[in-house]
């Protein structure tokens, strides 16, 4: 990959950095501890057109890929929006950057304009209680309901429980991950996966889609819930792919999502090594900045030479799957990296500003709960790991 990102990225980049500092920490951390959801910077984002970067131009949007989308989310982390990740992994991710490649005519036709106005909202259900980091082991279920007609036209019944389905609430769409063939019978195993696109606001209404929100750490711009579907009608033409075959298209969601989510570690990192830098020049100890000393200078060092590879290997998994080429190693190592890059500068920076970075004066404490979660989703470091040793090093299987 040429060292040099293309013009459009670099214009992503500034754009989005431009609308994102005028909300500065104290607008994220009111935000935050408010539990509010932060409109008046997404409203500005989407009249800038940064959130549907990856919408075709046909369908209103920028025409662009997923390494705009990104440099976008990257920006608008690094600004001090650590939790705005979630915007941009929910809509131009698991929204846009999925239908632009898997929908139908159909499909595209009624939803990406609303993606590239920032008017349509996602969410992404896979996770489920029983099964976690497994998701072979998924039970939601889609069945035909045969009164509706016969064969491929045939309604869907979705049935089953997700957990932490994030941005529920505010969704118009959920791309439902559901078993068309139960675990225990599909052969081989990643088989008898089928992808729905849920109309959640119609789900709602009818009352078989219903959420609990689950108190939580961080991240409370927007719940993350129980998510309990009882026979959830989805007509046939909201299969996202094809019927059984949905384990193809799932690759196609999931390693944007981390793509998008090491993004934001590289932005949470810059914003933590800002936060700190700024502080150890500062700050006087002894008669001298506290930066002067190496065992505060040096860790925020490492951190920073962490954070710029992490970057080059998001930026390269990014134009990998730009190009259509196979980048699931690479969004792996990208996730790894950024996140444990995002999680050590939080930390270094949480010891490089002493007593204060347990202050809410300062917003260290709000990147350190957000640093946290990157390090567990939307993979888990050990699973990422177990990946990394099985696809690049051609280890067994530990799982
Ligand atoms: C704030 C938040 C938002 C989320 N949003 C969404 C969302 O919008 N949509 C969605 O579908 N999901 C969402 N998730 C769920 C998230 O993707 C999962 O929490 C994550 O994938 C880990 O799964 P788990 O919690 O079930 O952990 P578990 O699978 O229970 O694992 C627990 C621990 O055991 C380890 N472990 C398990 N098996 C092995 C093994 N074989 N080898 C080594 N270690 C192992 C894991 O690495 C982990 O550390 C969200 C979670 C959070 C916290």
């Amino acid at each position: 990959m040429d060292f040099d990102l293309p013009e459009s990225a670099v214009a992503v980049r500034d754009g989005v950095a431009a609308v994102a500092a005028k909300y500065d920490h104290a607008y994220w951390s009111r935000c935050e501890d408010e539990k509010r959801y932060p409109t008046e910077l997404y409203r500005d984002l989407a009249e800038g057109g940064w959130l549907g970067l990856s919408v075709p131009e046909e369908y209103g949007g920028g025409g662009q890929g997923l390494l705009e989308t990104a440099i976008a989310c990257e920006a608008l982390c690094a600004s001090g929006g650590t939790a705005g990740a979630f915007i941009y992994v929910l809509n131009p991710g698991f929204g846009a950057t999925t239908l632009t490649r898997h929908g139908t005519e159909e499909q595209k036709q009624q939803i990406l304009p609303g993606l590239a106005s920032g008017e349509v909202q996602f969410s992404f259900g896979l996770t489920e209680p029983d099964a976690g980091s497994n998701a072979i082991e998924i039970s939601t279920s889609a069945r035909r309901d045969p009164s509706t007609g016969s064969g491929r036209a045939t309604d869907f019944l979705v049935k089953g429980q997700k957990v932490w389905i994030s941005n529920v609430e505010r969704a118009d769409w959920m791309v439902a991950v559901t078993r068309t063939i139960p675990a225990a019978e599909a052969r081989p195993r990643t088989a008898g996966f089928t992808l729905l696109l849920i109309d959640v606001k119609e789900a709602l209404a009818a009352g078989t889609l219903s959420y609990t929100p689950i108190p939580k750490m961080g991240s409370n711009i927007l719940y993350s819930s129980q998510v309990f579907f009882d026979d959830v009608r989805v007509p046939a033409h909201r299969v996202l792919g094809e019927v059984d075959e949905g384990f193809r298209v799932l690759w196609d969601v999931l390693n944007p999502e981390r793509i998008i989510a090491a993004a934001g570690g590289v932005g949470s990192a810059d914003a933590a090594l800002d936060v700190a830098a700024a502080y150890a020049r500062d700050r006087e100890v002894f008669g001298r900045p506290i930066g002067a000393n190496q065992s505060i200078q040096f860790p925020l060092a490492q951190i920073k030479a962490k954070t710029e590879l992490a970057r080059l290997m998001t930026y390269k998994a990014a134009w990998l799957f730009d190009q259509g080429r196979p980048c699931g190693s690479e969004a792996d190592v990208a996730k790894l990296t950024a996140s444990q890059a995002s999680w050590e500068a939080a930390d270094q920076a949480f010891q490089t500003l002493g007593g204060m970075a347990y202050s809410k004066e300062y917003p260290v404490e709000r990147l350190f709960r957000d640093a946290r979660i990157g390090k567990n989703i939307p993979v888990s470091e050990q699973m990422v790991l177990a990946h990394i040793g099985t696809s690049m090093l051609g280890l067994p299987k530990s799982y």
